[in-house]
């Protein structure tokens, strides 16, 4: 999947240099003029007649010699390094005569900060932008690589003389075969690989500066940022920039050289002619073969013209009447690249992304992990439910059981993983869609991950067998964690002892537990009378008083007595009776018939004389609405001598006798 964008031309810049101390010795003339703000540069015929009009070209920048490195970085490349960060190819040339200050533009002078190049200053874009962004992941790679006499050679390898070949693929298109590259993952680590590349250029050179005029260094920096998209998919992007220092573009006819030299020079000329042609046809219209392939370099950098890169193109003058043939024949040849037109793409989950892989494998892995613990989880869980007698002994039974599981599951575990890695190696040695270094690359790696796995058991066995480390006590044992890999369950328990458990409880832990070897687990040493003394001491705080105090309440008590921070006054404070709000029971109100009632069967029989009428009356008019029997009987019972039974309330249902 790629995002397309409209075709844009490569960016040429034009940068001259001051005069330097000889010529200046020498009083040449300065013949080129520039005006920054026009974007122009002019060239003054040194020779010619006073009105002749000096020669103009148009740039989409240029720089004079008070130009900063930081104008140019901000202005120029910052864009074209943020486009790779993004995912697009990007790719800086820097071209010119030798000594108009390439390789002061590309790296600058060691050393001194204000004067650092592009390279160095991409490096701290880089990671200044990686260590800002927040949802995504990046992978920064490093690779350094020297086009001489068009040989090849891998600038970061320890074998330098060793030439490497150009390949082509149809899907990532044309690699330099077994090339290295170091990832890293920061500016000093960058760096590092920089200086290495630099120092292993003069290797075999008799004349740094002539092998550095005759030869194109080219560092690649090559970015991986994964990233979450719109479709909540995770998404690769890789940009590439290649960074190059080309070599001197004067004509080596002038030199006058011979025999070796010159079949050296038209080496040179090879890769820096074909780069001409490769423009010229790039622009002239009518050409539909582009001769990439007739140079290493035009082959290489085949992408960053008239390819899907962004390139900037800078080009070097020096600013001195003797050298105007040459700063002419540059200016003409950064006219002409102005109009080569490239179409950027971001490069979106490409299959080589190394990024992939890695995230591959870190699933894998914890795939496998995940799937261990839910195993040993149901073995064990089977063998409980198996063998579920109860009782105290059974704790005791499960830590011996899991031990023995752990022991088997340990060689399980390192089998499984060589013989994993068996197989992904030999399925490598007969993938046969996979070239030739891939393949190298690919069986080193799974070399490493057994050489690591074989270190890893041997460590794991120096513990186990002979040392015998017991597990730690029971208080600082974490069952969570169910990891496979016994160290890492060790430096995990530790990890979260250092951080959770008060560094003087882990001591005294610590100092009362010990290892019994004949029950084969750690117990604990009785508290000590010394130590129970200790520990029923009064705290510090409570010393004086009654009762432990904050510190602030005894500043409180100290600034105000009555405060009620003074603990000591409770005592003297009394209880006041609290208010009543509650009354007596005195009993239900008995209605005054069922008082009679009452009263008149507690009587004994002879003694029974009811005299109703007196209270009838005042009952019948205080109350229309008392019990219901009574109103039916009330008709009858204004006369004397009513039997007492008829003054009882009667139900309604039932006949008097
Ligand atoms: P090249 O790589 O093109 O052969 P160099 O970068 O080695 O040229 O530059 C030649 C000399 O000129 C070096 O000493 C360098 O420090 C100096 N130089 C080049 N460009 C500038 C500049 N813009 N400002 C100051 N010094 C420069
Ligand atoms: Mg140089």
């Amino acid at each position: 999947m790629s995002k397309l964008k409209s075709s844009e031309s490569v960016r040429v810049v034009v940068r001259c240099r001051p005069m330097n101390g000889k010529e200046k010795a020498a009083s040449y003339d300065k013949v080129v003029d520039v005006d920054v703000k026009l974007g122009q540069v002019s060239v003054k015929n040194p020779k010619g007649v006073a009105h002749e009009m000096p020669k103009t070209f148009t740039f989409d920048a240029v720089y004079d010699w008070n130009a900063k490195q930081f104008e140019l970085y901000d202005e120029t490349f910052r864009p074209l390094v943020d486009s790779v960060l993004q995912g697009f190819n990007g790719t800086i040339f820097a071209y010119g005569q030798t000594g108009t200050g390439k390789t002061y533009t590309m790296e600058g002078v060691r050393g001194d900060p204000e004067k650092r190049g592009v390279i160095p200053n991409s490096f701290d874009h880089i990671f200044t932008h990686i260590s800002r962004s927040q949802n995504q992941q990046y992978l920064v790679r490093a690779s350094y690589l020297e086009i001489y006499q068009e040989e090849i050679r891998d600038l970061l390898s320890k074998d330098q003389t060793k030439r490497l070949e150009l390949k082509e693929r149809p899907d990532t298109g044309v690699y330099v075969k077994d090339l290295s590259s170091f990832v890293t993952k920061s500016v000093k680590e960058i760096e590092h690989v920089m200086n290495v590349g630099n120092q292993n250029r003069s290797v075999g050179a008799t004349n740094m500066n002539e092998h550095s005029s005759r030869s194109h260094a080219i560092f690649v920096i090559t970015i991986e940022c994964s990233e979450v998209g719109l479709d909540g998919e995770n998404h690769i992007r890789v940009g590439k920039l290649n960074l190059v220092d080309l070599a001197g573009s004067e004509r080596q006819a002038k030199t006058g050289a011979q025999g070796e030299r010159l079949k050296e020079a038209t080496k040179i000329n090879l890769s820096l002619s074909a780069l001409g042609n490769v423009i010229s046809a790039l622009v002239d219209g009518k050409s539909t073969h582009i001769p990439y392939r007739d140079s290493k370099l035009t082959r290489l950098l085949q992408d960053s013209l008239g390819g899907n890169a962004k390139t900037v193109m800078v080009a070097n003058v020096g600013p001195a009447s003797y050298n105007v043939e040459e700063t002419l024949t540059t200016l003409r040849y950064a006219n002409r690249a102005k109009n080569i037109k490239n179409k950027p793409r971001v490069n979106e989950d490409p299959k080589d992304a190394l990024l992939r892989e890695f995230q591959e494998e870190i699933a894998r892995l914890k795939a496998q992990l995940e799937k261990r613990s839910i195993g040993r989880r149901k073995r064990r869980e089977k063998r409980r439910e198996g063998g579920g007698s109860g009782g105290g002994g059974e704790e005791e039974e499960e830590e011996g059981e899991e031990g023995e599981e752990e022991g088997d599951d340990k060689d399980d575990y390192w089998r499984e993983q060589q013989e994993k890695l068996e197989i992904e190696k030999r399925a490598i040695v007969e993938d046969h869609s996979l070239v030739a270094e891939e393949k190298m690359r690919l069986l080193r790696e799974k070399e490493k991950k057994m050489e690591d796995l074989r270190r890893e058991k041997d460590a794991a066995e120096m513990l186990g067998a002979k040392i015998k480390v017991p597990d730690p006590p029971p208080v600082l044992r974490l069952h969570s964690f169910s990891t496979c890999v016994h160290s890492c369950v060790c430096s995990y328990r530790h990890l979260i002892i250092e951080n959770f458990i008060p560094l003087e409880e882990k001591s005294k832990i610590m100092n009362r537990s010990f290892f019994d070897e004949e029950e084969d687990h750690w117990k604990l040493h009785p508290i000590t009378r010394l130590e129970n003394q200790q520990m029923m001491k009064r705290p510090v705080s409570a010393v004086g008083y009654k009762r432990p105090l904050s510190q602030h309440a005894r500043m409180s008590m100290m600034i105000r007595p009555e405060a009620r921070y003074r603990a000591e006054n409770i005592v003297l404070l009394e209880l006041d009776m609290p208010s009543r709000t509650t009354r007596d029971y005195e009993g239900p109100a008995i209605a005054p018939k069922v008082q009679a009632a009452l009263d008149a069967a507690l009587q004994d029989e002879d003694e029974i004389q009811v005299d109703a009428s007196s209270f009838e009356s005042t009952t019948n008019k205080k109350s229309k609405a008392r019990p219901k029997s009574g109103r039916k009987s009330g008709s009858s019972s204004s006369s004397s001598g009513v039997p007492a039974s008829q003054l009882y309330p009667q139900s309604r249902g039932l006949v008097p006798k």
